[in-house]
């Protein structure tokens, strides 16, 4: 087992990423926003240009459909941590690939494990699909809880497929709502 690490050496021990082809097109490595002892830890897939440019994850408009999400839950952004599967944006925002995903996951394991948040919400099928190992489609994992080496899960719709299917919102929203009542927020 090895030693846990803070967010900072996790980081330092990342440095100037060359471990796959995704740094050749990359402006800023997008890490991880958020608290260090964040409760509630959100998992996407990888940055976006606007990601890629400020090196910050989800501020493009998935970013801010996601911050309306964790408003309605009654938290802040600053008070939960965010992260994706990926740290470097795939080119023309194509999906990242498993050698891409096996290099980085590495480092997102060891974000969680740093973190010990209470839950962790996987946003979308690449999110879920990677944290639990399981080639279930999104529309059937969604909305249930799983186990994430011990730290309850929900897999939940990406806000970027939000945007493009609104009326999946509402599942959406029964799935944060499941987070919110592990929270003691909702009934
Ligand atoms: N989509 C993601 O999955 N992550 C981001 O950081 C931005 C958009």
């Amino acid at each position: 087992m090895p030693q846990r690490r803070t967010l900072e050496e996790i980081r330092a021990e990342l440095g100037d990423c060359r471990r796959c082809k995704l740094c050749s097109g990359r402006t800023n490595i997008v890490f991880g926003v958020g608290n260090p002892k964040a409760e509630l830890v959100f998992v996407g897939e990888g940055p976006g240009a606007d990601e890629d440019e400020q090196g910050i994850p989800f501020v493009g408009k998935a970013g801010q459909l996601l911050t309306k999400m964790i408003e309605a839950m009654g938290l802040q952004r600053e008070q939960v941590y965010i992260c994706n599967i990926v740290k470097c944006r795939p080119p023309n925002n194509r999906n990242p690939e498993p050698d891409e995903v096996a290099a980085c996951e590495p480092f997102l394991r060891a974000q969680l494990g740093a973190i010990e948040p209470k839950v962790i919400v996987a946003l979308g099928k690449l999110a879920a699909q990677t944290l639990l190992r399981d080639n279930t489609p999104i529309t059937r994992l969604r909305g249930s809880w799983r186990d994430f080496g011990g730290i309850p899960l929900m897999p939940t719709f990406h806000p970027a497929y939000l945007l493009r299917n609104p009326a999946e919102k509402k599942n959406a929203w029964l799935d944060l709502r499941q987070v919110m009542k592990f929270f003691g927020k909702a009934r």
